[in-house]
């Protein structure tokens, strides 16, 4: 018996391998990693741990005791080197490892300057792994100088905390406004105010031509010749799907791996989630990068492995927290040809449409207005436009 292995002990695998058991799946469990500890939450490493108010044990999924007690082998520390599909075997080393079926939650690695623009330079950090957050912390000390590169999720939070411990913060965005990428220029307006209100350099539209500095990095120079001063520097500048493996082991690639409403691969006994996994839905193929689905996609495909033959077929959900702001996001806002906004006293929300039908809202310090909205999505409900942006119209009546 050979049982079931799973690469990849981040997030979705930690899920996956918990569901399995949930399910009352008793074979042969293996969860594979290439860190050194057990599966953790990635969200708090650009947040709370980032500024050292969590706890490394907090960080756990699970105590490290659960996958034993549950009779889940935890291979920690090893790279998987290939896979072979046809002989349904792993190769970790010099080990083999047979499998019935196989799981890939292999996540995402992030992208990162190559060295011929100064990626390489000691100083430069990534915002992806514990090591990256415990390598960067000794370089958090008040009136350092940190260059942010990158206006997605990652650079903002990273620039919240680096205010909060009282770093000077400059963030370069190539595009021409942060959260270009996942949100509406409204959002991206609200988001640089509230930045540049606690202090952060924004530039936006900047094209970046080279980390400078002879071994360490001591700045940025731009490409329209503008010079920036860094102690050390952040890269945000987004992800790519881990999919070596399986392209590797001939497995259909499409945006990462190519998975069917099930989480089934083109091999019928290889499944993936999460990040690495890109899925049908709604008429398209996406890939979700957000822990919501790591957890969903997975628990889903554990089902699934076992025979329950579900869809998945999610809806998708986000939250960022910077200083005091929560931003909540429900929904996709793809295609929206407008936005409306609702303003009540400190809450404000972005709801978009494509013609009368409600695709997304974002929600600052607005929780009422994202439940409400992902609600409505959920009910495959359209609220009056006119109703929403009136902040007299209490939200719960457009449920009705
Ligand atoms: P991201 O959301 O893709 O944002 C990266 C940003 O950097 C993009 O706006 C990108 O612009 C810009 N950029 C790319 N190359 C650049 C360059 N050379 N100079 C300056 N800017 C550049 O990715 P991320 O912020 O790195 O986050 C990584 C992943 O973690 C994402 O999936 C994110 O959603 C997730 N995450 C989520 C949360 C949350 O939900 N709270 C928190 C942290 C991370 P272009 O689009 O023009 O390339």
């Amino acid at each position: 018996m050979s049982g079931i292995v799973v690469i990849g002990a981040g997030q979705a695998g930690a899920s996956l391998v918990a569901k399995l058991r949930v399910q009352g799946f008793d074979g042969k469990l293996t969860l594979i990693g290439d860190e050194n500890v057990p599966p953790y939450q990635r969200p708090p490493l650009s947040k709370k741990y980032l500024l050292g108010e969590l706890a490394l044990e907090r960080l756990f999924l699970r105590p490290e005791s659960f996958y034993a007690e549950h009779g889940i082998e935890l291979l920690l520390g090893k790279p998987v080197r290939a896979i072979d599909a046809a002989a349904r075997q792993v190769m970790l080393g010099d080990e083999v490892l047979g499998y019935d079926q196989l799981a890939l939650t292999t996540g995402a690695e992030p992208r990162m300057l190559p060295a011929s623009m100064g990626g390489d330079l000691v100083g430069v950090y990534p915002v992806r792994r514990l090591a990256d957050i415990d390598a960067m912390a000794p370089e958090f000390a008040p009136g350092r100088r940190v260059l942010v590169v990158g206006g997605g999720y990652i650079g903002l939070e990273a620039a919240a905390v680096a205010r909060q411990r009282g770093l000077e913060v400059t963030l370069i965005e190539a595009a021409p406004r942060i959260l270009q990428r996942v949100a509406a220029p409204e959002t991206s307006d609200y988001m640089r105010a509230l930045h540049e209100g606690h202090g952060v350099k924004i530039i936006e539209g900047a094209a970046l031509a080279r980390l400078t500095g002879a071994g360490r990095v001591d700045g940025a120079e731009l490409a329209d010749g503008r010079q920036i001063a860094a102690d050390f520097a952040i890269i945000g500048i987004g992800i790519t799907p881990a999919s070596a493996l399986a392209q590797a082991g001939g497995l259909t690639l499409d945006n990462g791996i190519a998975v069917d409403a099930f989480g089934r691969s083109s091999d019928p006994h290889v499944w993936a989630a999460g990040d690495c996994a890109s899925f049908p839905w709604r008429g398209a193929r996406i890939r979700l990068e957000s822990v919501q689905n790591a957890i969903d996609q997975a628990e889903a495909v554990a089902e699934n492995m076992l025979g329950a033959e579900k869809p998945y077929d999610p809806l998708p959900w986000f939250w960022s927290d910077q200083y005091d702001l929560k931003l909540q996001i429900a929904g996709l806002n793809t295609g929206h040809d407008r936005i409306i906004t609702r303003k009540t006293g400190a809450a404000c929300s972005h709801w978009y449409f494509a013609g009368e039908r409600f695709l997304a809202v974002d929600a600052m310090n607005d929780p009422r207005a994202f439940m409400l909205g992902k609600r409505l999505l959920e009910a495959g409900r359209s609220p009056d436009p006119a109703a929403l942006a009136d902040p007299e119209t209490d939200l719960k009546s457009l449920l009705r």
